[in-house]
């Protein structure tokens, strides 16, 4: 299906250019959905269609998981040489590296953040992940474990086999790296399904994919709703995993269907509340600037975002000051303006307040209820006796830009404290006791991230162990390294993305005994 574009690219090397295919990518190839519907892909900064996809179908995922599964049993998994699947990680990387311009454009035109950020901020990571885990490919070794003169134990990490992974739309790219990194160098194969709000630079890594050499069916990619692909994948009896990054009541129905199908292992990533704790003995040039960047990069889509600032009462006003002087000088508006920090919101649901939200027959009430809609929050603070310090409104008149937006003189019970908001909005809370801070800053249902600012190293490493959360930051924030480990405490979800530990999430581990004595019994 050759793409419909109806905007015209501002970065000139796109003007014109066939360079995207947009069918289900099953087996190595590109083809209509089984129903052969589609999905409108939406331009954020102006509300009009960018171009159409085809929607994937369960019967979709049936021939996806068919695909895979061939290739697992075939030329992937245990049948392939280890170092195989490195070279043609690497040479993915490569290829995206070739490309960075391109995947950056796509990013922004279809999540509406800024081509810059795309560009330093999600390709790049992208690629370093990619490689990451193509240097884990020939690595991936169990133990001898000591058992007595007579006995050789040993254990072997396996591959699992078709793995399911589900991913959201705030870093597109950057979470399929995530997902597919620790997969195949582990030896699996996937059935992908990306977020129905951005699936363009997913797309364009079917066709490097391709490129780089992957057998047919080692990675599949579907576009299509959570309701219908999504919970398929849930549920399918011969995906014996699934990885999800998304919301924690999507999390939760993914953990309910893999349970009540074949009790697949689940890995969540999901949401977050973080808290940033700014102390009096902070640098605090270092710390308004972090504190900025900690709410407002991504235009506060962003799982780990500290938007709960809690500044100490002695430095409260000078921060403040300086925190709003930042705030002022961040620019919103068109993604391909280098001069912007801000973008747009990635879609209508989630700018919109709850009356206008856009409903469609694809989200159950559950999920219609649970979509974040960023205005709704603001208009909630405002409403509950909040402060609306700075921002609090739309930016422009078309496409879904909002106000860096910061509220002060919150109580804990209120809304815009205590639920993720998932756009441009933080609290600033002014407290005078350390040991009150750490209550406050663990009294959440997440604990996915956490930031301390302090030259004080044993009272900021101190804070830290205290905090229950999957990341503590000391004088940053919001600094993902795929090399480390990400993950939540609590409600934030199971299982660690990036770094060593993430292999673990997919692998099966077999212990081997051997008798090497003449024991009968
Ligand atoms: P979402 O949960 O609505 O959707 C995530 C993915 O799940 C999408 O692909 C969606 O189509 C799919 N989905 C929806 N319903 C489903 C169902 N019933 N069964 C299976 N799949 C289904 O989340 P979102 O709005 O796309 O992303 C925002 C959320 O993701 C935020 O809560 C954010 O904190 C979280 N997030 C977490 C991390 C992390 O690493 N912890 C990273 C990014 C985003």
């Amino acid at each position: 299906m050759p793409p419909t574009f109806t905007h015209e690219f501002n970065n000139a090397s796109f003007k014109g250019k066939s360079f995207l295919e947009t069918g289900v990518f099953i087996d190595g190839k590109f083809a209509d959905g089984s129903d052969k519907t589609t999905i409108d892909v939406i331009n954020p900064t102006t509300g009009k269609v960018l171009c159409e996809v085809a929607e994937a179908t369960p019967k979709d995922v049936d021939l996806a998981v068919k695909a895979a599964q061939k290739a697992f049993d075939t030329v992937w998994g245990l049948k392939a040489p280890a170092d195989r699947r490195g070279i043609v990680m690497n040479k993915l990387a490569d290829l995206m590296e070739a490309h960075l311009d391109e995947l950056a454009a796509l990013e922004a035109l279809d999540n509406g953040k800024p081509f810059s950020w795309a560009k330093m901020t999600d390709v790049n990571p992208a690629i370093g992940t990619i490689r990451y885990f193509a240097g884990w490919a020939d690595k991936i070794q169990g133990k001898q474990i000591p058992s007595g003169e007579e006995k050789l134990a040993y254990t072997r990490h396996e591959p699992m086999g078709v793995v399911g992974q589900i991913i959201p739309w705030n870093f597109p790219l950057l979470m399929l790296t995530w997902k597919i990194g620790p997969a195949l160098a582990t030896g699996n194969t996937i059935v992908m399904k990306c977020s129905e709000f951005t699936p363009l630079t997913a797309l364009f890594m079917c066709r490097l994919s391709v490129q780089a050499g992957f057998p047919p069916g080692v990675f599949n990619l579907l576009v299509g709703y959570g309701e219908t692909v999504g919970a398929a994948i849930s549920s399918h009896m011969d995906i014996q995993k699934v990885a999800f990054t998304g919301s924690t009541i999507v999390g939760r129905k993914i953990t309910e269907a893999a349970a009540k199908s074949n009790l697949k292992s689940v890995t969540l990533e999901l949401g977050g509340k973080s808290p940033n704790i700014i102390f009096d003995d902070c640098e605090m040039e270092q710390a308004t600037n972090w504190a900025t960047f900690g709410i407002f990069w991504n235009q506060g889509q962003v799982c780990c975002a500290g938007t709960r600032v809690f500044v100490h009462a002695k430095i409260y006003d000078e921060f403040l000051q300086k925190f709003t002087e930042k705030i002022k000088n961040l620019k919103v508006g068109d993604p391909f303006d280098n001069a912007n920090y801000q973008g747009a919101q990635v879609s209508q649901q989630q700018y919109d307040v709850p009356s206008t939200v856009f409903y469609s027959e694809h989200f159950s009430i559950d999920s219609f209820c649970m979509l974040q809609r960023i205005m709704g929050y603001i208009q909630s603070g405002k409403s509950e006796g909040a402060t609306c310090h700075i921002g609090g409104e739309r930016h422009g008149t078309e496409g879904y830009f909002i106000q860096p937006t910061i509220f002060t003189d919150c109580k804990p019970d209120m809304k815009i404290v205590r639920e993720e908001i998932f756009g441009p909005v933080g609290v600033v809370i002014k407290f005078d006791d350390d040991e009150d801070v750490i209550r406050q800053a663990n009294d959440t249902t997440y604990g996915l991230a956490s930031a301390i600012f302090s030259q004080d190293l044993n009272r900021a490493i101190n804070t830290a162990n205290r905090l229950h959360a999957g990341t503590v930051w000391i004088n940053s924030i919001n600094t993902a390294d795929f090399r480390v480990p990400f993950g939540g405490y609590k409600q934030s979800g199971i299982g660690r993305e990036s770094g060593e530990y993430a292999l673990n999430n997919y692998t099966n581990i077999k212990a081997v005994h051997v008798n090497l004595g003449t024991k009968m019994i």
